[in-house]
């Protein structure tokens, strides 16, 4: 899986972002170390709060299947679609991020028809929460 792959993923996947109320649609494709891919897009809901981003969808696919060593996620969004430069993840999408990965992370910032600017974990969440921080974290 190349990173031109893996941003090809994440671009299908906004196809199916579903959003009546905001037309922001939002893809992410998360490429595990066991080579497997899970994609997200952005869902949203009339009453707004249970909104869910492309990215955690994606998160919470691949955790949901057994898998929690992640290598990179590639995200896009724009309004209709349409991809006009970097969508970066939302706060509580790097917050999610953090749980499971390290600072340097990869991810990569889909800004346009095969082109990204990748950044790390670290540069989207600069001295971030994560479990290093719980003292008597459960093991599970
Ligand atoms: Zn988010």
């Amino acid at each position: 899986m190349t990173e031109l792959e893996l941003c090809a993923a994440a671009i299908s996947a906004m196809k199916n972002a579903y959003v009546p109320y905001s037309g922001y649609r939002v893809g992410a494709a998360l490429l595990t170390k066991s080579g497997r891919v899970y994609t997200g897009c952005n869902i949203e809901n009339a009453s707004f709060t249970p909104t869910v981003c492309a990215e955690r969808t994606a998160v919470f696919k691949a955790v949901s299947e057994g898998e929690r060593d992640f290598a990179m996620l590639a995200v896009c969004g724009g309004k209709n679609g349409v991809i006009t430069g970097a969508f970066p993840p939302c706060g509580v999408c790097r917050q999610v991020l953090a749980e499971f990965c390290p600072p340097d992370f990869p991810v990569l910032l889909i800004t346009g028809e095969g082109a990204y600017r990748r950044v790390t974990l670290a540069e989207l969440l600069p001295f971030g929460f994560g479990p290093s921080y719980m003292e008597e974290k459960v093991t599970d």
